[in-house]
């Protein structure tokens, strides 16, 4: 016994759509991971870390530039 034509069409209509929702999800995985890679782990490149939550406990050398930058210039 065959299934009909319109049934064996929707079932690989929906095996398409749940491939390409596959794909796409995959995609945005990656590209947030290689996102994250290029950032070095930090997660507000593009403001200075003096305005970060994290400044206090953040170890990236980017923050510990900005530490010491800040208590050289409370030292002088
Ligand atoms: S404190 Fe750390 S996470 Fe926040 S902006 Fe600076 S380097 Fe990035």
């Amino acid at each position: 016994m065959t299934l009909p034509e319109t049934t064996n069409q929707r079932r690989q209509w929906l095996i398409r759509t749940g491939r390409y929702m596959l794909l796409g999800g995959l995609s945005v995985l990656s590209l947030n991971l290689i996102d994250r890679a290029l950032r070095g782990e930090c997660v507000r490149s593009e403001s200075p870390c003096q305005s970060c939550e994290l400044f206090k406990a953040c170890e990236l050398s980017k923050a510990a530039e900005a530490r010491r930058a800040t208590t050289e210039g409370n030292a002088s």
